[in-house]
């Protein structure tokens, strides 16, 4: 074991601050990596504050981040697939049991004894993981993947969470060109959305809450942008999509977005709000339109997300910050008042 530099928090009511925790010495199949940049998720701040205790109740301390780049410091004697001094990347997943009928169809987001980067029983230390707030991480050479060299790091990272959650569900429900589809809410997922959505040919709408997010949605990428609080701009689109994927990460009425899908439409909600949200049974049965929910990606399909990002150069628009502004980070998130991903600067750590 060596120690870490990090930053974490107490409690739920806590602020983030300054901590050290353990990090397994390399085994024969781990990379350990020195991070260079971390994204920061809504869903660190819904952990950090214990927001889903009904599902994934937080152990503290946790130190959270799960949209992690960094270089190779040092590989176990097994490692095959990266070498010291490489670009690495890990994303929410650090380990499956590998051998349940997801794993072996390469969706080990669906496995039951799944590891997540933080906030789960960590099978090497006995106690929880710890995530990418901090200098280093090891992780078995399965859980690691590539980063194309033609992407700027500080924007690559949140493409490990924000960029596979919102591409796999895309991919899933079939999104090319000649479909219409929706981005609900213009946050780190969304707008990692609306970029995606257009790189796969798709006419894309986005619904935003600011209007001083119009301009921005644009140049993203959307062929339309709709401030989802003017109803009658809304009615302009109902019963015409063929998916809409929701990343709002507070309460808001789906109904009003069930509306706008076409026949057997699509609405996916990526979006994890701490509250459940009411559905009216008619906005499903008329036209056969289907609810469901996505949770991040694979490893196989997030390397291919980070090679399609690769191919259309696609990173997050993001606000580098070191980490000692990470607590202002989170109150600006509750404000929406972030462009739209913040990445912490690691070297930021080392001052510590
Ligand atoms: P974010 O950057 O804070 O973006 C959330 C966006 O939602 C905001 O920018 C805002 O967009 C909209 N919004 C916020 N409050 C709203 C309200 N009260 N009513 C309507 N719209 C509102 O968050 P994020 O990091 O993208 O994460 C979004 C959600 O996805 C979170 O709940 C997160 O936990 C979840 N998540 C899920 C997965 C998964 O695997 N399914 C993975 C990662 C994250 P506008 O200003 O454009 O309205
Ligand atoms: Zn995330």
């Amino acid at each position: 074991m060596f120690q870490a530099k990090a930053y974490g928090a107490a409690s739920a009511k806590s602020p983030l601050a300054s901590t050290q925790i353990p990090r397994r010495e390399p085994a024969e199949h781990d990379v350990q990596i020195e991070i260079l940049f971390c994204g920061i998720c809504h869903s660190d701040l819904h952990q950090v504050r214990n927001e889903w205790s009904g599902f994934m109740p937080t152990v503290y301390p946790c130190v959270p981040g799960h949209e992690i780049v960094g270089r190779v410091a040092k590989v176990g004697g097994a490692v095959k697939k990266l070498k010291a001094g490489d670009l690495a990347a890990v994303g929410c997943l650090v380990d499956s049991d590998r051998t349940c009928p997801s794993c072996q169809s390469g969706e080990e987001q669906f496995c039951p004894n799944m590891t997540l980067t933080y906030n789960s029983p960590d099978k090497h230390t006995g106690a929880v993981t710890y995530g990418g707030y901090s200098d280093s991480i090891v992780v078995d050479e399965r859980f690691v993947l590539r980063v194309p060299s033609n992407l700027n790091l500080a924007g690559a990272a949140p493409l490990l969470c924000a960029g596979i959650t919102t591409y796999s569900p895309m991919r899933h429900w079939g999104v090319t060109k000649g479909k219409k589809v929706g981005v609900v809410g213009l946050g780190g997922l969304g707008h990692m959305a609306v970029k995606i959505a257009h790189a796969l040919g798709a006419h894309v709408v986005a619904f935003t809450t600011s209007p001083r997010k119009v301009e921005d949605a644009l140049r993203l990428g959307a062929d339309e942008v709709v401030v989802s609080r003017d109803a009658s701009e809304m009615q302009k689109h109902a019963g015409s999509f063929n998916f809409i994927l929701d990343c709002v990460s507070a309460d808001h009425d789906i109904n009003a977005y069930l509306n706008l899908l076409g026949r057997d439409g699509n609405l996916t909600l990526v979006g994890a709000p701490e509250k459940p949200l009411p559905v009216a049974a008619f906005n499903l049965i008329f036209g056969r339109r289907s609810l469901s929910g996505s949770p991040i990606g694979g490893l196989a399909e997030t390397q291919e997300m980070l090679d399609f990002c690769g191919k259309h150069n696609i990173t997050a628009d993001v606000e580098v910050i070191p980490i000692q502004k990470v607590n202002e980070a989170y109150e600006r998130l509750l404000k929406q008042d972030v462009k739209y991903r913040f990445s912490i600067d690691m070297a930021s750590l080392k001052g510590e």
